[in-house]
């Protein structure tokens, strides 16, 4: 409210020459005398009001119609008076002829005679209505967002799963069971942190290859993680990323399951089901590293008799050696318990020729060829070789099983659209709906001496790699096991 100077002129002139622009003016005004009656008002408070502009000559019945407000305007009149202002604003709700409530704001003037005394009021009114409604959708939309962030952030605190959200891979923001998890006493000991510093060195290859997809908006499928808590102790995470925005920048909301447990309990089964097949792999192998020590047996013998050594037995014997080196070397690494885990970009084919050449010791004594169709070039994937190792020493064992006659068991490797493609073919017996059915179901075999666990653990550890199996099986026929593993560029295309 501002105080201004009153109207000086001979006031009757001067409303006379202010006649027009107060009968025109765009916004509804009123004049209004000090005990409140109106003396005069324009068609533009007729139009706001609902009034027909006949009644710009007989007003008389307003006072009755507006009491209210004129009593209000009255009231407010004399505080500006008392205040010795000359305006102010105040609101009041005037009804419209139509029956609508309007939000008025009433601009309130004081009009002054020459000698400076009030001579009455000159109102405008202002229809707030429209803002009003603007305004109050505002307000609940305001309400609405704070009431959403806040279940949001209930949601968070309260979920049982980890949950942290990460910018540029550093970690703002942990939730309650994510500080359990990596045994933090509150959040300030890892807000601003990298999460390199929680992901084990093991799992940084995985870390960097997934900020590399986050960074081309890629979508990140789920993955597995091995942390290390604030304490030091080994934990492994399952979880999935979503993309955000945090504060107006991109940021990743990650959501973590402990899985350390279900992990142990995995790892106890596959040691488990390892050394069964170790052991029924042993009667195979002694009997193919009997063959290379008969034959260094006489060459022993031929060397002693002949008094004088010749290069070419040398020669068969080291090579004889280093058969049975190689495969006891791949019986112990089968044997051994996993320990550490280390994800790295490896060839697969090496693994494969690896893994055949043990199983050719076990099929040959079922006369079981099995051949390698491999691609012109590697298939470099992400994973661990001694888990892979096992995968297709499961396959390839299962695939001779079902195989009673001499065969073929076919093994191709390729790469398709971005991953991948290991086949595994027997001419074995083949699986009926069922069967295939059940398969992957714990304890399901049938085989005398079988344990059921094979080709569950075969699917934990291509599921761990973020792959796929399926299989297609005709029975008498025989099997075909597809194995599909997201590929990674090679080491030297990185360094390219
Ligand atoms: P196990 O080999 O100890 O029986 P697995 O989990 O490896 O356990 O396999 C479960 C079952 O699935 C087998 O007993 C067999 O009935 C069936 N099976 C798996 N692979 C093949 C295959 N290549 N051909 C026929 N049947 C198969
Ligand atoms: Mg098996």
């Amino acid at each position: 409210m501002e105080k201004e100077r009153g109207f000086t002129v001979p006031l009757r002139d001067h409303f006379k020459r202010l006649d027009p622009a107060f009968q025109h003016a765009a916004i509804g005004m009123a004049l209004i005398s000090l005990h409140g009656t109106f003396l005069q008002i324009n068609s533009a408070f007729c139009d706001l009001l609902g009034h027909p502009r006949h009644e710009l000559h007989s007003i008389s019945h307003l006072d009755d119609a507006y009491s209210d407000v004129l009593t209000a305007i009255k009231e407010f009149g004399q505080t500006l008076r008392s205040g010795q202002l000359l305006s102010g604003t105040l609101e009041q709700p005037m009804q419209h002829l139509a029956g609508r409530l309007l939000q008025i704001k009433i601009h309130l003037h004081l009009i002054l005679q020459e000698d400076g005394d009030p001579l009455h009021y000159l109102a405008q009114f202002e229809d707030r209505t429209p803002w009003m409604d603007i305004e109050s959708r505002i307000r609940a939309t305001e309400t609405l967002l704070q009431d959403t962030q806040h279940s949001y952030h209930q949601l968070l605190e309260k979920m049982p799963l980890a949950v942290l959200i990460t910018k540029k891979g550093i970690i703002q923001y942990v939730n309650p069971a994510g500080l359990r998890l990596i045994h933090a006493k509150d959040s300030s000991e890892v807000i601003g942190i990298p999460t390199s510093d929680v992901v084990d060195n093991s799992y940084h290859v995985a870390l960097s290859e997934r900020r590399k997809k986050f960074a081309e908006s890629q979508a990140l499928p789920t993955i597995t993680y091995l942390i290390n808590s604030l304490d030091g102790q080994q934990k492994f995470v399952d979880g999935f990323t979503l993309i955000i925005s945090y504060e107006g920048e991109p940021a990743a909301v990650g959501v973590f399951k402990d899985i350390t447990e279900q992990r142990q309990k995995e790892e106890y089964m596959m040691q488990s089901e390892k050394l069964t097949m170790a052991g029924q792999l042993a009667a195979g192998i002694a009997h193919e590293i009997r063959n290379p020590l008969t034959s260094i047996n006489g060459f022993m013998k031929l060397m002693r008799s002949s008094k004088q050594s010749s290069e070419t037995y040398y020669d068969i014997i080291e090579s004889e050696l280093k058969r049975i080196e190689l495969i006891v070397n791949e019986l112990l690494a089968l044997s051994k318990p996993q320990g550490q885990h280390h994800s790295k970009p490896i060839d697969i084919l090496p693994v494969l020729d690896q893994v055949i050449t043990l199983m050719r010791v076990q099929s040959a004594l079922k006369n079981i060829e099995i051949e390698l169709e491999r691609p012109e070039s590697s298939l470099w994937i992400i994973g661990e070789t001694n888990q892979l190792k096992q995968v297709f020493i499961n396959l390839l064992k299962n695939g001779m099983d079902a195989m009673d006659a001499a065969g073929t068991i076919r093994v191709s490797a390729r790469s398709g659209d971005q991953e991948a493609l290991i086949n595994v073919k027997d001419e074995g017996r083949g699986m009926t709906a069922e069967q295939i059915e059940r398969l992957g179901e714990p304890f399901f075999t049938t085989k005398d001496t079988g344990t059921g666990l094979g080709f569950m653990i075969t699917q934990n550890i291509i599921h761990n790699h973020g792959g796929s199996i399926q299989v297609e099986s005709v029975p008498d026929q025989g099997t075909t096991f597809t194995v599909k593993l997201p590929m990674t560029p090679s080491p030297e295309e990185v360094q390219a």
